[in-house]
């Protein structure tokens, strides 16, 4: 499913048969009601056949994988602790999480404040302005809220890669706005974006 090499997850395409894409390609991500081992997450992504298609992907797949992280490992983003860790495959990423590195992150607009995320909390993505620039809306792990950044393709698909500054939508989202993709691309068209620095 996820390729820790390539950084790429493999789906199915009705054209190729196969194809792999990194994640900032998911354009929508939705939990699904009911599993909770693995939590289920049915996406949409952008195929390099040029059509959206559908996957699941799980939460081990999506928050675990990209670090090395095998099951059975928990972090605790409300106290930004590492409760349990897989000791062996995952030490190199522990540790940096230990150090204090993230291995993403955002600005929270409601907080004003650069906070921890996991992929999961990602819910739309989408090209935005600036040259490399992707769109990203976040449901923040400590408060809630959405928040909208524009970071590069880098800061989402590689662990630990955080951008020194990411743009920033001033607007402090209903909990049920931006439900479609296209209300998201409308958004990320007329909204004026503010530098915040990402330092954590
Ligand atoms: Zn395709
Ligand atoms: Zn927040």
């Amino acid at each position: 499913m996820y390729d820790a090499l390539k950084a790429r997850y493999t789906f199915g395409c009705p054209a190729r048969g196969e194809t792999s894409v990194p994640l900032s390609s998911f354009r929508r991500l939705e939990r699904l009601p009911g599993a909770s081992h693995p939590v289920v997450y049915r996406v949409a992504f952008e195929c390099p056949c040029g059509e959206e298609h559908p996957g699941l992907v799980g939460d081990d797949d999506l928050d675990w994988a990209p670090l090395g992280l095998g099951a059975g490992t928990f972090l605790n983003l409300m106290t930004d602790r590492l409760e349990r860790v897989d000791a062996e495959l995952g030490a190199a990423a522990a540790r940096r999480i230990g150090e204090g590195e993230w291995p993403w992150s955002f600005f929270c607009y409601p907080e004003c404040r650069p906070r921890p995320v996991f992929p999961s909390s990602f819910f739309l993505l989408a090209a935005a302005g600036r040259a490399d620039g992707i769109g990203l809306a976040v449901r923040c792990p400590a408060c809630g809220s959405v928040s909208v950044n524009v970071v590069s393709h880098a800061h989402v698909d590689l662990p630990f890669h955080n951008d020194g500054a990411v743009g920033v939508i001033e607007h402090v989202f209903a909990t049920d706005a931006l439900r479609t993709i296209e209300e998201f691309r409308a958004e990320l068209h007329s909204a004026s974006f503010d530098a915040r620095r990402l330092l954590l």
